[in-house]
């Protein structure tokens, strides 16, 4: 007899009857009595926990708690026991021998006539077996649901056959591998089904480049493995990175919407830097956590240094958590100069870092990181905090005016709760938003153009100024931007820096003032060095020039003493 009728149970029990039935079933039962001490338990239950009967006699069934449920978990599964006098489900119990398992039990609360609980009933089966089954089961499933290609394990395997095979002839592979920037945000930001389509459709595109005998897996999450067999040279490795970027660089487009990703490609290189498939994923994901520090879209080779370097990723994680609990972070303000009115009108303020073990890190370095992990959330919001004090500040010197310019991330902007949480900031530090205006990336305004628009006009309404930064190094264009309630517009470092020596882009940025200006929208242009790039800007009549010409980016007092000196000497106020 295998199943155990509760009812007829409930009848041995009541008749005080224990015959070979209960001995004889494969599942393990206890009984307690009202108060919750074992008065009997079976053969099977002896065997699974290795507990002998007199063992267990007036002890509570926790004794074979495993610790890995919390007080949550039994406190539910007792409440439903008393409301619905049984409950089912899969626990995680502790043999004798130290052992956990996983086992199905049922408890049963059983009352007499007068519908008085006189005793519970626990019914379990053992798990274990059965799990490691699945288990074995999920191994030898070859191809990720997903997108078919192969999935982790048969990768491994695959590597393994290819390796053995290279061994007695001379060939040579490199191993990909690379996750996809930004994943986390597009997942987030438009939805897992967007997230799906877009693993599919980035598998499709790489399948279109591979050869016969090359490998293409995803080896989890956003991670993708190829690994480019029989290749004859670093050039040829290097090309089929660059070929990976730019394919994965070009937009995807996913239920009517333009996606944007980009990837960063780690290569360790087979016999070279390993000669088994889990020292050249290692190398390869060591190279690839290089490959984002240098900066997006990119790839690298490992090279030994590496290990030094990813050494300091983890300890750059410890420090920046550290950091955010100390709010260790200073501001920075860069002026704006109005060049019509020959003023200071506003100021960029932007994040520095000096930590006691890294030093100096530059907000390139770790903003990238923090984006990646989530921490920027905190980051930014401790920003927004200082930027308010540094406003409180001005004004106690009687320089309220100056507008201070806040970077805003991407991945924060799209948080459900930016508005509330930067609103309370505001009231917190008692600041008018109308002295604050927000920098926000063309990426960040292209996704999700509703829920944007909304959060956009809102942000417009409670008085703060916006302007779009970066602007030309992303893909959007002047007449996409129109239906934004944006404020100003910055023209990125890199069109600046050349405008005075490259024809074309001294066209580009007449062309973005012009139109900007149709659209009522004023130009900052930033990254200003030379007085001759002031001058072509100024002919070309941009608003507003930021850059190390009339400053770096100054500690609050030096800034306040900035202002002081333009009024004196520049304006001789
Ligand atoms: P960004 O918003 O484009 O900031 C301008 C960067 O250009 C700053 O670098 C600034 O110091 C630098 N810069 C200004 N004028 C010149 C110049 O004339 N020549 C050159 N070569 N560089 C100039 P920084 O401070 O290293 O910041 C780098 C990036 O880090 C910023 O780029 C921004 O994307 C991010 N960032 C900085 N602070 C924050 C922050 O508080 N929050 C967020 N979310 N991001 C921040
Ligand atoms: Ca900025
Ligand atoms: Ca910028």
């Amino acid at each position: 007899m295998n199943q155990l009728d509760l009812n007829e149970f409930k009848h041995l029990i009541s008749e005080g009857v224990h015959s070979t039935v209960f001995n004889g079933v494969e599942e393990g039962i206890m009984i307690t009595d009202c108060d919750s001490r074992i008065i009997r338990v079976n053969t099977a239950f002896e065997f699974v926990t290795g507990y002998s009967e007199k063992e267990v006699l007036h002890q509570r069934p926790s004794i074979l708690n495993s610790g890995i449920h919390n007080r949550t978990f039994y406190e539910k599964m007792w409440k439903t026991v008393f409301d619905k006098g049984q409950w089912s489900g899969e626990i995680w119990n502790r043999r004798k021998t130290g052992d956990i398992y996983p086992e199905w039990l049922t408890i049963t609360a059983i009352k007499n006539e007068q519908g008085v609980i006189t005793n519970y009933c626990g019914i379990f089966e053992d798990l274990s077996e059965q799990k490691m089954t699945e288990k074995e089961l999920e191994r030898r499933k070859l191809t990720d649901i997903l997108t078919g290609v192969s999935n982790r394990y048969s990768f491994l395997e695959r590597m393994e056959v290819l390796l053995q095979s290279s061994m007695n002839h001379k060939y040579h592979h490199a191993l990909l591998f690379f996750d996809l920037d930004r994943f986390k945000q597009v997942n987030e930001t438009l939805g897992h089904e967007v997230g799906d389509r877009l693993l599919i459709e980035v598998t499709e595109r790489l399948q279109g480049i591979l050869k016969n005998k090359d490998i293409l897996a995803r080896y989890g999450g956003d991670e993708f493995i190829v690994t480019a067999t029989n290749v004859h040279n670093v050039q040829e490795v290097a090309r089929i990175a660059e070929k990976i970027t730019t394919l994965l660089s070009e937009p995807f487009c996913i239920e009517g919407q333009q996606v944007y990703i980009s990837t960063s490609i780690g290569v360790s290189l087979y016999p070279e830097d390993g000669q088994t498939a889990n020292t050249l994923i290692k190398k390869a994901d060591q190279a690839m956590y290089y490959a984002k520090q240098n900066g997006r879209n990119q790839f690298a080779f490992y090279f030994d240094d590496l290990q030094v370097d990813s050494k300091r990723v983890l300890l750059l994680d410890n420090e920046l958590r550290h950091a955010i609990r100390q709010k260790d972070f200073e501001l920075y303000f860069q002026p704006k100069v109005d060049v019509k009115k020959n003023e200071i009108s506003g100021v960029e303020a932007l994040v520095r870092w000096n930590d006691d073990k890294l030093g100096f890190v530059s907000p390139a370095e770790f903003i990238p990181y923090a984006e990646e992990t989530g921490l920027i959330i905190p980051i930014s919001e401790i920003v927004i905090e200082k930027a308010c004090e540094a406003h409180q500040l001005l004004k106690q010197r009687g320089e309220e005016n100056i507008n201070i310019a806040i970077n805003i991330s991407s991945i924060h902007f799209h948080q459900q709760n930016f508005i509330e949480s930067i609103k309370h900031t505001f009231e917190l530090y008692n600041c008018s938003p109308n002295f604050f205006e927000l920098e926000l990336t063309e990426r960040t305004v292209m996704t999700n153009e509703r829920d944007t628009i909304q959060k956009l006009i809102e942000l417009k309404m409670m008085g703060f100024k916006l302007s779009i930064d970066d602007f030309g190094t992303g893909y959007s264009s002047l007449s996409y931007l129109v239906q934004f309630p944006l404020n100003y517009l910055k023209i990125d470092r890199s069109f600046i820096q050349s405008i005075t020596s490259i024809a074309d882009n001294e066209a580009v940025v007449d062309a973005i003032i012009q139109m900007a200006h149709r659209l009522h929208m004023k130009v900052i242009a930033e990254g200003v060095e030379q007085k001759e790039q002031v001058k072509l800007l100024q002919q070309m009549g941009c608003d507003m020039i930021q850059g190390y010409y009339y400053s770096k980016p100054l500690p609050i007092l030096a800034l306040v003493d900035f202002i002081e000196f333009w009024k004196l000497e520049i304006k001789g106020e």
